[in-house]
This record gives structure tokens, sequence and C-alpha cells, in this order.
């Protein structure tokens, strides 16, 4: 099995990728998924998000209070505390998930995250795949997906490292400034080129 990390910033195109690449037969795992299947079911972090933000972080059903959590960290700026107590079970979570998916068959292992050259790199990447997208490409895009206006858009991308200064870190990079059937073309062409060696 092939594994490979496709990262880049807010608007990118990251997801979009990833679904063409699953289309052809990827298992896509995708780091916020993940972030919240963690909070969901691993007892020693249900444990700690508790101690740390009360009975309130789970519903009484025990579901996951993700509403609350988003409210504590961001609204009351716990973003850290709470990245600490879920960041460090990432990538051994994702490794297991991949021998899963090994096991399962797949021959593509794709980890979709936007930390991934900085951090939370899960070993055993065999590409790196960066997206990148003009910053007005980018703001138009997910203003449109998320129905937001411009500046909270800008405001999260101020809050992330430029994405193209990281080049370097990468074995492939896309530019996605074209027309979605131009990144399925590239798609296609990498998830083949990656198959076979
Ligand atoms: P985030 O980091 O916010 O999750 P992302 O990198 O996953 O973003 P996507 O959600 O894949 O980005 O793309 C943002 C939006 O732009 C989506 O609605 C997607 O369908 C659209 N999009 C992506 N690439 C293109 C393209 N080449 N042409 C037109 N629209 C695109």
């Amino acid at each position: 099995m092939v594994r490979v990390g496709v990262t880049g910033g807010i608007g990118s195109g990251k997801t979009a990728f990833c679904n063409i690449l699953k289309k052809h037969g990827a298992y896509v795992l995708n780091a916020d998924d993940l972030a919240k299947k963690i909070m969901a079911e691993d007892p020693a972090v249900k444990e700690e998000l508790v101690d740390t933000f009360g009975r309130d972080s789970y519903k009484k059903d025990g579901r996951l209070n993700r509403e609350y959590l988003a409210e504590q960290a961001f609204q009351n700026d716990r973003v850290e505390e709470l990245n600490n107590i879920v960041h460090p079970r990432i990538p051994l979570k994702t490794e297991e998930i991949m021998e899963k998916a090994e096991q399962a068959g797949y021959e593509v292992f794709v980890y979709e995250a936007a930390l991934l050259l900085q951090n939370l790199r899960p070993n055993h990447l065999d590409y790196i795949i960066l997206l990148l997208a003009d910053k007005e490409k980018r703001i138009g895009r997910v203003q449109q997906r998320d129905k937001v206006n411009k500046e909270l858009v800008v405001d999260r991308m101020e809050h992330q490292q430029d994405f193209s200064t990281l080049k370097h870190l990468a074995d492939i990079v896309i530019e996605n400034n074209g027309s979605l059937q131009e990144l399925e073309e590239k798609a296609e062409r990498i998830y083949y080129d990656i198959l076979t060696g």
C-alpha cells in the first residue's frame, strides 16, 4: 500500500483533490475527522477533556458535545489546551487506521491534513502532495463553499503559514488555479503514477 499525505492551506483544494483519489479507489483519512473520532472514542482523551473542560464536554447520552468544546476552545482562547490533549494521539491512531486499510486491501492510503509539513506527520508516508492556489482564488472558493464573508476567510488564512514557502518539503506540488476539470485530470495522473511507482 502506498501512503500519501495531502496538505495545503485553507481552500487550496485538499478535499476536492482527495475526493478524486477516493473515486479511483484510495482510502482517505481526514485529520479533522480523525480528531473528532479520537475525542468521541478514546477513553483517556475523554477523561482528560472532562477533567480540563468539565462534564459538559459530553452529552448525557455520552456523545461528544462539539458545540460546547468549540465554544470553550475558540471563545475562551483555549485551543492550545484542547490540541495538547488530542494532537499527541493523532500519529499513532493514523498508523493504526493505515494498517487496517492495508489489511482491507487498499492500494493507496491518503492522509489529508493542513498540519502535516509542520507537525502531526504520521510515520512512513511515501509521498507528500502540497496543493497551492492564489490567495484570491482560495478566498473566493471558501466564501462560496462556506457562505461566509471575506474577512473571516482572510483571518483564518492569516493564522496559517504561507504554504508556498514549504514547496521544498513536498514531493509533488499541485498548482490548483485552473478549473475543477483540470484538477481532476492532474489527480488522476498522479494517482496512477503513484500506483505504478
Ligand atoms: P479547508 O482547508 O478549508 O478544508 P480545502 O483545502 O480542503 O479547504 P476544498 O474544500 O477542497 O479546500 O476547496 C475549497 C472549495 O473550492 C470547494 O468548494 C471546492 O469544491 C472548490 N474548488 C477546489 N478546487 C477548485 C477548482 N480548481 N476550481 C473550482 N473550484 C474548486
